[in-house]
């Protein structure tokens, strides 16, 4: 698959009949594109798992479902209302009907993997007729057949082996013919029942998809032509980076930059796939290359902000020259299938942050009741809210004098509640109050990145 390009498409880029239409625009403009996968369109999977959840009342729910119905009708309209998909369109929205009423009886995970799943379905059919109007030959393919996970619904964890095989069967054939249109975020476990991959996960599908097919190259079609030095939101001098090695957009993704899924590299990594970020509203604006290595490194490239952060205080005498604490306290968290993103000790002492990337389908935290008692049983536990985390990203960090020194000297009268530095010379991070985080990233990116 040499010549094939895996296209990917987020959820604003086909959040209507027009924007759908720029995508096919962008697909054809590639000869080498033979694979799109899909989103659901914009809000389609807000709306999806609130009605998942069951606790909507029978007014808000046919408000839901109203909204759902509209965004889809919207589509089918410009499409020319065409048979047999507005029937088609009709019997997935009536089973998500069904669904939601279901969900008011009992819900579960199961439950909710099936009903948000609709959307990246019903967002499939509308591309692919679309396509095949505007004389494209495309098929919908149902990504289920060849996205196998374990069963863990709402973050489900992809087989990489059998997705290949299975790709490599029954995908790939279709390449040569058509344009095959396929869904992010969604699979199947071995027994056929529909799992998806974590909220946002359809980038992460893409780039799995590109790795099983062994193509050459992916591209990633979001709202934004590209990663930028920081939020451009934030920072009006933020500028679109042309150029990012495989290890430093990594960082940027875990990290704070929402541009891409934190997983999605590792199978372009893997296989060595350079893949392209651009904004399909302007793809003429260019975008950024994510590839194995690039022309310049610099020490410092992008500056990224993360909210929301919780640091977690695990305190015990039993720490003082003792083996095993933190294979306790690691254990715990593995039980529950939390990992840790930032960590630092003392003496008696372990601060960590949790990576907020692994909440799952349904928007659940993953900082239960249960996980702070079984903590709790083992030491003291201080939870802090209202920390932001602070990322520089950039070349050789650790090895170069004076790194920190130009980081901290610009935001000398902030107070630095924690700090990771060392572990890899891509990044350097911190938390800082959540008030403070938009200011030291304006003045950050001033002195370092301007
Ligand atoms: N539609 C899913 C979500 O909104 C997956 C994705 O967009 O990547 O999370
Ligand atoms: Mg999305």
């Amino acid at each position: 698959m040499n010549q094939v390009c895996v296209a990917k498409f987020g959820g604003t880029s086909v959040a209507n009949a027009e924007a759908m239409g720029r995508c096919a625009q962008v697909v054809v403009a590639n000869p080498k594109t033979r694979v799109v996968v899909l989103s659901a369109s914009a809000g389609v999977t807000n709306l999806l798992v609130e009605l998942s959840q069951g606790t909507l009342d029978a007014a808000a729910r046919a408000d839901r479902l109203q909204r759902l119905d509209a965004i889809q009708q919207n589509i089918l309209g410009a499409l020319g209302n065409p048979q047999p998909l507005s029937q088609t369109i009709s019997d997935m929205l009536a089973e998500v009907r069904d669904l939601a009423e279901q969900a008011t009886v009992a819900s579960d995970a199961a439950l909710v993997d099936r009903m948000v799943a609709q959307g990246e379905l019903m967002s499939t059919r509308l591309f692919t007729e679309l396509m095949n109007q505007q004389g494209h030959k495309s098929v919908w393919f149902d990504v289920r057949k060849v996205m196998r996970t374990d069963s863990r619904f709402g973050k489900a964890t992809p087989a990489i082996e059998a997705l290949r095989t299975l790709a490599q069967q029954e995908m790939a054939p279709l390449l040569a013919e058509n344009f095959v249109i396929t869904q992010g975020f969604i699979g199947a476990n071995a027994e056929g029942q529909t799992t998806t991959l974590g909220r946002g996960g359809s980038d992460y599908s893409a780039a799995l998809l590109a790795e099983a097919l062994n193509v050459a190259e992916l591209e990633i079609w979001t709202d934004v032509p590209g990663i930028y030095t920081t939020d451009p939101r934030m920072v009006k001098s933020a500028r679109p980076i042309p150029e990012i090695s495989f290890a430093e957009a990594a960082e940027m993704a875990t990290f704070g930059a929402k541009v891409l899924h934190p997983s999605t590299l590792q199978p372009a990594v893997r296989r060595n796939i350079p893949v392209f970020v651009g904004s399909s509203k302007d793809p003429a604006a260019g975008g950024t290359w994510v590839r194995s290595s690039t022309e310049s490194t610099p020490l410092f490239r992008a500056v990224a902000l993360r909210r929301n952060q919780i640091l977690l205080t695990l305190q015990s005498p039993n720490m003082l020259g003792a083996c095993g604490f933190l294979a306790d306290v690691f254990s715990i968290l593995a039980r529950h299938r939390i990992s840790v993103d930032l960590i630092t000790t003392s003496e008696v002492s372990v601060a960590l942050t949790l990576d907020h990337t692994g909440s799952q389908s349904n928007g659940k935290s993953m900082l239960s009741d249960e996980v702070l008692a079984e903590l709790g049983a083992l030491c003291k536990v201080k939870v802090e809210s209202d920390l932001a985390l602070v990322a520089l990203i950039g070349n050789r960090m650790s090895e170069v004098s004076g790194a920190g020194t130009r980081v901290f000297d610009a935001i000398d009268d902030v107070s630095v509640r924690l700090i990771c530095y060392g572990a890899s010379a891509h990044n350097l991070c911190f938390l800082v109050q959540e008030s403070q985080a938009e200011d030291v990233i304006q003045r950050l990116h001033k002195k370092l990145l301007d």
